[in-house]
């Protein structure tokens, strides 16, 4: 059966094959013509050049992403489509992460949802659209919320910078049922950006910014946090603090307000892996947000745990959440620039060694990157903290490092610091190797869903 009344779009011949093979995305250079106008944020079919039948999908004209296919087959997008896919992505949850009470429930392209992004925090959700096509239809995916979770609020955080390349604008605020009806209390006007956010792609050589920013969206699957701006001024009704579990430990974050917001889910399950290497251990974690890795190595029987963050707000929260799971005796805390705080711990006086102080040290920054073009720089980042971490780790100690840029891979990221612990004069035995959790998926067919890698070494020598 044909769907006479969808508007077409025809792909140029060799451009098909990514898309049957299950890739979502349709640039604009991809396609030869349009049958007859499609309105943007419109459900769309594609056919390949042969006019042979290749999915629907979501179009707009203003996004370099031109088609956001949806599905192989000619369903329609309703409420019981969503439900379906919310449904299926829940399925995945619940199967290989059983006992976690707060997760991301749906992560845009690992759930074929692209423009999606759905995170469960305890009762309250939160909720991203990046595409327009998802973005129109957001009380269909209110409904299906509310239907599956019937949760106590969801919270909208639409504010990152792949959304003004579709068309959109920022939208903040606290969605409510009331007398059967989605209202949202809107606070952006509230919300400004200080620079907690990660950088806007810049446009790279070969890469439009639009297209770099796409990558840095799918990076950004990472977390909730990281596009989670500040408050200037909150009142009452800009706050939204909560606490949630994890492995059960407590972790009080706050939705709305103040400090940096949401928490890095996709580390969920390498907090606990890492925190095998902990028992009795000085351990050392940088970045440490709000405390993920440092509050399991404390639980875990570290003898003490210092955790750096430049951020004052994110080390408070750290150091609340010690005292909220009675871990405090044995952590410590640093606002300090990451960097400079490896400087000054590796700083000698001529002919005088680096004394090593830590049997376990984390590292697990920010993306250094947005973009191939500054891999180069990322890269001189990355082997700078190694260098100096390799000195400060005792032998027989444990690294546990991260690289959540999409543009550097595990490989590159190896290399990376074998060439740190080469300046150092170290040798590494590798004993783990980490990914994202499985709440953010990785579909092998579409490279931009895996982000986040890392791995732990043992120090020989
Ligand atoms: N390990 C954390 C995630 C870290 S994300 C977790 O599992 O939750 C990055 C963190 O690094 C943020 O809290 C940010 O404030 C901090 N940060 C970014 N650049 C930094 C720098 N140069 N020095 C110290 N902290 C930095």
């Amino acid at each position: 059966m044909s769907s006479p009344t969808l508007p077409t779009v025809i792909l140029k011949p060799g451009e098909a094959d990514r898309v049957i093979a299950g890739h979502p995305w349709i640039y604009q250079g991809s396609i030869i013509r349009l049958t007859h106008p499609a309105a943007d944020g419109e459900l769309v079919q594609v056919k390949d050049h042969r006019q042979r039948f290749i999915g629907v999908g979501f179009y707009n004209s203003k996004s370099k992403i031109n088609v956001r296919v949806l599905s192989p087959e000619r369903i329609e997008v309703t409420k019981a489509f969503f439900l379906e896919r919310i449904r299926a992505a829940l399925a995945v949850r619940q199967r290989h992460l059983p006992d976690a009470t707060s997760f991301r429930v749906v992560n845009a392209e690992s759930d074929f949802l692209s423009g999606l992004i759905l995170d469960k925090y305890e009762d309250v959700f939160v909720l991203q659209t990046s595409s327009l096509g998802m973005d129109q239809r957001k009380p269909m995916i209110l409904d299906v919320v509310q239907e599956l979770f019937a949760p106590r609020a969801i919270v909208e955080r639409n504010e990152m910078a792949s959304r003004k390349f579709e068309g959109m604008s920022d939208e903040n605020g606290v969605w409510k049922m009331v007398e059967g009806r989605w209202e949202m209390e809107d606070v952006s006007a509230a919300l400004t950006e200080r620079g907690t956010s990660r950088p806007a792609a810049a446009t790279s050589a070969g890469e439009s910014s639009e297209l770099s920013s796409t990558v840095a969206q799918a990076e950004n699957l990472r977390s909730g946090a990281s596009r989670l701006h500040t408050i200037a001024g909150t009142g009452p009704s800009s706050t939204f603090s909560l606490t949630l579990t994890l492995n059960d430990l407590r972790f009080e974050t706050d939705l709305l307000a103040g400090h940096k917001t949401g928490l890095y889910l996709d580390q969920q399950v390498n907090y606990r892996l890492v925190a095998q290497f902990a028992k009795d251990a000085e351990v050392l974690d940088c970045f440490s947000f709000l405390g993920g890795f440092g509050l399991h190595a404390a639980r875990a029987g570290a003898a003490r745990v210092h955790m750096v963050d430049q951020s004052a707000e994110a080390i408070a929260a750290a150091t609340r959440n010690a005292a909220a799971n009675a871990l405090s005796a044995r952590c410590t805390f640093d606002t300090a620039n990451v960097f400079d705080w490896l400087k000054a711990a590796t700083a000698v006086r001529p002919h005088e060694r680096v004394v090593p102080r830590f049997d376990l040290i984390i590292l697990d920054p920010p993306s250094f990157t947005r973009n191939r073009a500054s891999v180069p720089d990322a890269l001189r980042g990355y082997k700078e903290i190694h260098l100096r971490a390799l000195k400060l780790l005792k032998v027989g100690g444990t690294l546990a490092t991260f690289c959540c840029s999409h543009h550097v891979d595990a490989g590159l990221f190896q290399d990376t610091l074998l060439s740190a612990a080469y300046d150092a004069r170290r040798v590494l035995r590798r004993v783990a190797a980490y990914t994202q959790s499985p709440d953010h998926p990785i579909i092998p067919m579409i490279p931009e869903t895996e982000y986040l890698k890392g791995f732990a070494y043992e120090l020989v020598r």
